[in-house]
């Protein structure tokens, strides 16, 4: 039985509060925290994350509520009890690392054991056990502007469990990295949580981290508007989304379309494909945006916008009806959309590209969305398994169970998140790519 650890109760909170320029950035949060959850509170920049985290860790009175850890109210302790009890139970970790530029290394994590009974010799030696288990043992004595953003990272992280606190707060701890160091980063932080169980509450606005956690909790303008929990395997086993609703009342759709002609079908499901194609893509916009862009896609999966014209709606600015995105951004993005209505279209457009084509272009796809090496065996065995999934000769279940199953009894051999990764971007192809062409 899950044991919640951290309780939020109504929590409202305020900047600048009886002053003329107040800003309220939490509204009536409720939230119950399971000790040894990895959990990720995500959602767009301002939209409160960090006020909520700050909130949790103690930084950040709200005006009202209760913040509930271990049983304890977080803003009854007197000042010095809440010190001590920071100093053994939370451990923080910031995106710009916040280290001490001219302690080294070896210092900046030894601080936080400063106030213990420890000797010097013993603190030194903790710390110098942390450095090696995350490898930069070897630039213990350098300044930390020495190291990569990813090894500063890892001095941060290390100096935020020096005290075996149980849980860490992470503000945006990958995003001032790449996605090399950030993934290092971020196996560092899921290994801790799992080997050493230790609750961590991670803040980041990058949905590529989600993947990270098992209760994912999504904020927008300062309320949490969504929750999800998910098991070992990335599967959601709780939540109340939105988006799978779209995709279940899909499902349906597609199971009730005889008797329907094919424009009506068309015209029906186009709007649900343009929602989900628009939300798999997960960018960070407000609402206005979001249906502007819905609406571009849907319009780019029934040909009446074309891809110059895609481009520039998301690049142009408000005034002359676009997204004002940045360049570099609206090219990104319409990119990642051609690509996708382009390999949705292949696999709908069986008459027109032949069979082994078709599953190449599906198969680069697949293999450009997921982070993996993959060996000569396997790719073969996952040629074949998309080869069949596209003409619907196995179902989804088969081919997740395909990737999954290892290689020595006909599988794939890829790992549980991996599979299930895959087959979900072969769903939403497949879905996308119905009576496209
Ligand atoms: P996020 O971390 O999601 O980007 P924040 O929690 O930092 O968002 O901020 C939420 C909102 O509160 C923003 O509009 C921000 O400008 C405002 N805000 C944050 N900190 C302060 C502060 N100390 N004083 C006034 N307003 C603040
Ligand atoms: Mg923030």
């Amino acid at each position: 039985m899950a044991e919640t650890l951290i309780k939020l109760k109504n929590i409202n909170l305020t900047y600048n509060k009886n002053k003329a320029n107040a800003f309220q950035a939490l509204f009536d949060v409720n939230l119950e925290i399971e000790k040894n959850n990895f959990v990720i509170i995500f959602g767009p920049s301002g939209c409160g994350k960090s006020s909520l985290l700050n909130t949790i860790s103690g930084l950040e009175k709200p005006d009202d509520g209760e913040v509930l850890v271990e049983d304890k109210n977080l803003y009854k302790m007197t000042e010095s009890a809440k010190v001590r009890f920071h100093r053994k139970t939370i451990g923080m970790i910031f995106q710009s690392y916040n280290l001490i530029p001219t302690l080294s290394v070896l210092d900046n994590v030894v601080i936080p054991q400063i106030f213990t009974n420890y000797s010097k010799k013993q603190r030194e030696t903790k710390a110098l056990k942390l450095l090696d288990r995350f490898g930069i043992k070897e630039h213990a004595n350098k300044i930390p502007t020495e190291l990569s953003g990813g090894e500063q990272q890892r001095i941060g992280i290390a100096r935020a469990i020096i005290n075996s606190q149980p849980i860490l707060l992470a503000d945006e701890p990958v995003g001032n990295l790449d996605s090399k160091s950030a993934n290092n980063v971020m196996k560092i932080l899921s290994n801790l949580n799992r080997k050493e169980e230790k609750t961590i509450i991670m803040v980041s606005h990058n949905p590529d981290n989600i993947v990270w956690g098992d209760h994912i909790i999504y904020m927008k303008d300062g309320k949490i508007i969504n929750q999800e929990f998910r098991d070992t395997s990335g599967e959601i086993t709780k939540t109340d989304n939105k988006d799978s609703d779209e995709m279940s009342k899909l499902e349906v759709l597609f199971r009730n379309f005889q008797g329907l002609s094919r424009e009506q079908i068309k015209m029906l499901i186009t709007p649900m494909k343009a929602k989900i194609l628009t939300r798999a893509l997960l960018i960070e916009m407000d609402e206005r945006q979001v249906k502007f862009l819905e609406d571009t896609v849907r319009q780019r999966i029934l040909g009446t916008v074309d891809e110059e014209e895609l481009y520039r709606r998301l690049d142009d600015s408000e005034e002359r009806g676009g997204l004002d995105m940045d360049a570099r951004t609206a090219k990104k993005v319409s990119q990642k959309i051609e690509s996708f209505i382009a390999v949705a279209h292949s696999v709908s457009a069986t008459k027109k590209i032949g069979s082994d084509k078709r599953t190449e272009i599906v198969l680069k796809y697949l293999l450009s969305q997921v982070d993996i090496n993959i060996k000569f065996s396997q790719l073969n065995r996952l040629r074949e398994a998309v080869k069949h999934r596209i003409i619907n000769k196995i179902d989804r279940e088969k081919f997740q169970n395909l990737l999954d199953i290892p290689e020595r009894v006909g599988g794939v051999g890829f790992n549980k998140k991996t599979a299930k990764k895959i087959s979900k971007k072969m769903d939403l192809i497949l879905m996308i790519g119905y009576g496209m062409s």
